[in-house]
């Protein structure tokens, strides 16, 4: 392994899902549904295999019955406009869409600015396209039982070598979903400092209470500096299936193609014209979606109390993020470990997700996308730990 990608070994996901089927203990880990998607967008993949459409390499940008269905639906739910042809580009999940992006807009030694505790995969393709790393750390704060974002620090951490800021909202690990008025004063930081922007979206529609999601590509400015990420594997339950898509001034995305073309040259073909259908399924389904998990929600959020974790009551995606020090336990790692052994269940360490260790040290997350009995067993099994 070359020296740009030793520090990352394998994924704290893989590790600790190998761990849950070696244990049999019930996977609160890496963040996947227990319960696939809906019956007729299954229905539409297989009879795109079956009729033969997409069998062989589909185009670069993707099928343009999907393009037309992502340019739909960011205009149906927050009235951007992209163009399908020049402003849409189908990546494999939105890990590639990370990759890509970084790849093609970093140039080595540029700086890219992310909020920590990150997504393990930014850290890596960071790496992987030359650039240095400079986290921003989302603290709790207890008072609000919540994480955020310090927009002084945020301008603090750009420099004149700053090339781009990799945001994400809502926030995994932690669950927060950025607020109207950070996110404002993120696109004036970017406006001032003539800053490109790649925002990591896929929880775009796993928000919950008075928590909304808006687009950064919706505020002043934005549009044309701004790479926006979503996925197929978050908002249909399909993680399998890896379809995930960019949207973008016609330069970015060209940008992105470039580099998407030498990574997978394209994204396998009969899953997109099930997503197309699936993107233009009824309000009622998105509205289910959300619904359902917020009952999960708290659901695990009440076992977990109920155990004696603290818990950081998240407003955004399927994962819980709690404070372990109740326990006497310091190291999350260790923690995580430990737990199957404990009490037979998998969760994931937020201390792999920080440069800061001692910032993320104590804390641990749950995913909640999860059968409701499922759920209840695992509140059963964590509260034998006091
Ligand atoms: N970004 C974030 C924040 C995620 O949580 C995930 C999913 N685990 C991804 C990207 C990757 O999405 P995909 O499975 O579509 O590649
Ligand atoms: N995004 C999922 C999570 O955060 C897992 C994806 C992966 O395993 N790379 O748990």
């Amino acid at each position: 392994l070359n020296r740009r990608l030793a520090e990352f070994g394998t994924t704290i996901f893989a590790e600790m899902s190998a761990l849950a089927l070696s244990t049999g203990a019930i996977n609160l880990g890496q963040g996947f549904p227990d319960t696939d998607g809906p019956e007729e967008v299954r229905e539409a993949a297989v009879r795109a295999l079956r009729d033969g459409r997409g069998n062989q390499y589909p185009p670069g940008p993707g099928v343009p019955e999907l393009r037309a269905a992502i340019a739909a639906h960011q205009q149906r739910y927050y009235g951007l406009a992209y163009d399908p042809d020049t402003e849409v580009l189908v990546t494999a999940g939105a890990t590639e869409a990370i990759a890509a992006s970084l790849l093609a807009l970093v140039e080595p030694g540029d700086e890219v600015i992310a909020l920590e505790p990150y997504y393990d995969s930014y850290a890596a393709c960071i790496a992987m396209a030359g650039g240095r790393r400079v986290p921003v750390t989302l603290r709790a704060h207890e008072d609000e039982g919540r994480f955020r974002l310090d927009l002084d620090e945020l301008r603090d951490a750009v420099t004149d070598r700053t090339r781009l800021l990799l945001i994400n909202t809502p926030h995994n690990p932690t669950g927060t979903v950025l607020t109207r008025e950070e996110l404002a004063a993120i696109a004036e930081l970017a406006v001032e400092r003539d800053l490109l922007v790649v925002t990591d979206e896929v929880y775009e529609h796993l928000v919950f209470d008075e928590a909304e999601h808006v687009p950064l590509a919706t505020f002043p400015g934005m549009r044309e500096r701004t790479v926006t990420i979503s996925s197929s594997g978050k908002t249909f339950s399909f993680t399998g299936w890896k379809v995930g898509w960019v949207t973008a001034a016609p330069e970015l995305v060209t940008a992105v193609r470039s580099a998407k073309q030498y990574l997978t040259y394209v994204s396998a073909g009969p899953f997109q014209y099930a997503i197309a259908e699936a993107l233009g399924l009824p309000d009622s389904y998105f509205d289910g979606l959300r619904t359902d998990l917020r009952r999960k929600r708290d659901l695990l959020s009440d076992g977990l109390r109920a155990a004696g974790f603290k818990v950081y009551q998240p407003k955004g995606t399927y994962f819980i993020t709690t404070g372990i020090t109740p326990f006497g336990e310091k190291d999350a790692y260790a923690f995580c470990r430990a737990l199957p052994q404990r009490c037979g269940v998998v969760a994931i360490p937020n201390s792999v997700f920080y440069d800061d260790v001692d910032a993320g040290r104590g804390q641990v997350r749950f995913a909640f996308c999860k059968k409701d009995d499922v759920l209840q067993e695992a509140a059963v099994r964590l509260r034998g730990l006091a």
